[in-house]
């Protein structure tokens, strides 16, 4: 960039001119205002609009108290938005009018960055997926039939999505081990996590369209970190024959900040090789640029890392996701969060959930304190982080998803 860098941030920093992700913020219990992440700290974009006397209508949304506004709005918005933020940040000629809507970090609350409309979660890496089947179905076929001709998901509960930060009850409800004669009720034992990454909806479409791989780009505005907390004793005795219910629907936590799509053009890949073909509408082959994306999350238990997922190590793409969730006809609404399924690469220390790390609770995980986990005790706190490649050598900070368990009610 040529212009001056009135508010320079490191270039090693997680959050520089090339991210600009977005989140919902309050100070001193005031009132929720939009924000964009900036080195240390938060710009308050609708004040930086008034500021800077940016054109009405881009003002309108991001002077919004969510970010829904501008994810309806679609993506010559967007590209609108990011050009005027990106302007305000590093262009010398916004210092004076700018310099004061920066907030910073630290005197900030972060809030659930958008209104989540719907939630879809995917089960798209075919590591997690195999590994599952060789745990919960021994001796027979890793994956089911249908895996590799369709990203395999399922509708979660929208209204129990939070924020990072919120704890997190430890759920009770019905279980029945195999040994067991009858279902007994109580606390989960057997409380675990998903390392995920969510895609965040804008455009939305009407009831009876699908959209096409090529057009995924129009609809999905962005990308969080997502948490999909299980109860794998209720998963296990409620999935069959409809999928997850009470053992996921308790909390599902998320990143605040929502890194846009268009600062992951350095993060594109192509996504591993399949030896699948898949029917035309999912056929990926020929699209430029590829929806791979090369994510690197980390996964640490009470602040001890314990596994590195690679987001690039999965089977099915974004785009893949979004025209498979629309290819009956299912409309999209701004806000609509589909997640991707567990992250988990090859290696042991590559899984995301606790499930595969400690297969099935055989080979606990040894924490430096002493102390070892097949699943999360109460008082555990989980923080997942992730970072994609920037342009010069720059990462992506995606921030992080933390959650710690609160005891049983
Ligand atoms: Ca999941």
């Amino acid at each position: 960039m040529n212009a001056v860098t009135p508010f320079a941030v490191p270039q090693d920093s997680p959050f520089g001119p090339d991210n600009l992700p977005y989140g919902v913020f309050s100070t001193a219990g005031g009132p929720r205002r939009l924000g964009v992440a900036y080195g240390d700290h938060v710009l308050d974009v609708g004040a930086a609009a008034r500021a800077t006397g940016a054109a009405g209508e881009l003002a309108g949304l991001l002077e919004a108290p969510s970010l829904n506004p501008l994810l309806e709005a679609g993506r010559p918005a967007w590209r609108q938005a990011r050009a005027a933020i990106t302007a305000w940040v590093t262009a010398e000629e916004h210092r004076a009018a700018v310099g004061p809507c920066l907030v910073p970090r630290g005197e900030v609350t972060l809030h659930l960055p958008f209104e989540v409309a719907d939630y879809v979660d995917f089960y798209a890496s075919e590591h997690h997926a195999a590994n599952l089947g060789r745990i919960f179905r021994p001796g027979a076929e890793p994956l089911t039939p249908n895996w590799k001709h369709l990203p395999i998901g399922y509708h979660g509960r929208a209204g129990t999505v939070v924020v990072s930060g919120t704890p997190v009850v430890r759920p009770s409800g019905q279980r029945k081990a195999p040994a067991e004669p009858a279902p007994s009720y109580g606390p989960s034992q057997r409380l675990d996590i998903e390392a995920e990454v969510g895609f965040v909806v804008g455009a939305p479409t009407p009831l009876g369209e699908r959209v096409e791989l090529r057009d995924a780009d129009r609809h999905v505005f962005g990308v969080c970190l997502v948490n999909d907390w299980s109860a794998r004793d209720l998963q296990a005795w409620e999935y069959v024959p409809l999928g997850p219910f009470l053992g996921k629907s308790f909390a599902t936590s998320v990143s605040p900040w929502v890194v846009p799509l268009d600062a992951l053009t350095h993060a594109r890949i192509e996504p591993p090789a399949r030896d699948t073909e898949p029917l035309p509408y999912l056929d990926d082959r020929s699209a430029r640029p590829p929806s791979g994306l090369d994510i690197a999350l980390e996964v640490r238990l009470n602040g001890h890392p314990v596994s590195r997922p690679p987001f690039a190590a999965m089977y099915w793409t974004y785009a893949q996701m979004l025209a498979h969730m629309t290819v009956n006809g299912a409309s999209l609404r701004a806000g609509d969060l589909f997640a991707s399924g567990t992250v988990s690469g090859p290696d042991r220390d590559t899984r995301g959930a606790l499930i595969e790390l400690t297969w099935n609770g055989e080979q606990p995980l040894e924490l430096p304190d002493g102390t070892t986990r097949a699943f999360l005790q109460d008082g555990d706190e989980i923080t997942i982080t992730a970072t994609a490649p920037g342009p010069n050598g720059t990462r992506i900070g995606f921030g992080e998803v933390t959650g710690r368990i609160s005891p049983a009610r």
